[in-house]
């Protein structure tokens, strides 16, 4: 991935952080992100790509693809929130309402930066006529660590040559799946 991807991605972080901020201001917990996930296939939709809601027989996971043939890239994104975390845009612990659901952890940043991510490479791409599909999975219920076990019971991830993830976190690391066959 080169400078396309790039100038791309940064042509669109004013639309996803928005999309963030919207996540972040409605906070819905593990199986319950109607509304996360509804936002985040509308916005893939609208940059054409080919989107599944209530994929894999998960209510509110999604897939969204795009391109054809292999290699199969695959980008996880999560946007569930967490039980009693409610948090105002402050560094200080401070609630919007006491002990309803907030994102402790950066999940609301985690789906809209995977979109960045899949958009850029379409972006790349389509340029230089590069075959290949890349996939967005938006995963519910990361909190429990859940998600994408019933996911991947409906089918989802065997498909992929390679899986992206990451998670906010105090140290940098990538979690690269690989399937060799
Ligand atoms: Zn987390």
């Amino acid at each position: 991935m080169g400078k396309i991807a790039l100038e791309f991605i940064d042509s669109k972080s004013e639309d996803l952080s928005r999309l963030a901020k919207k996540i972040w201001e409605y906070p819905e917990v593990a199986y319950e992100e109607v509304k996360a996930s509804n936002w985040t296939a509308e916005f893939l939709e609208k940059e054409g790509f080919n989107v599944e809601k209530g994929a894999f027989g998960v209510p509110t996971a999604v897939k969204a693809t795009w391109g054809e043939g292999k290699l199969l890239i695959g980008f996880l994104g999560e946007y569930d929130a967490l039980a009693g975390m409610s948090q105002k845009v402050s560094t200080e612990k401070e609630a919007v309402v006491e002990g309803e659901p907030g994102h402790g952890c950066g999940h609301n940043l985690m789906a809209p930066a995977c979109v960045d991510a899949v958009l850029g490479m379409k972006k790349e791409m389509q340029e230089k006529g590069l075959k290949g599909t890349v996939v967005f999975y938006g995963c519910p219920a990361e909190e429990s660590l859940t998600g994408k076990v019933f996911m991947a019971r409906g089918g989802a991830f065997k498909e992929l040559d390679i899986a992206f993830s990451w998670h906010p976190i105090a140290k940098s690391s990538l979690t690269l799946g690989l399937q060799l066959d």
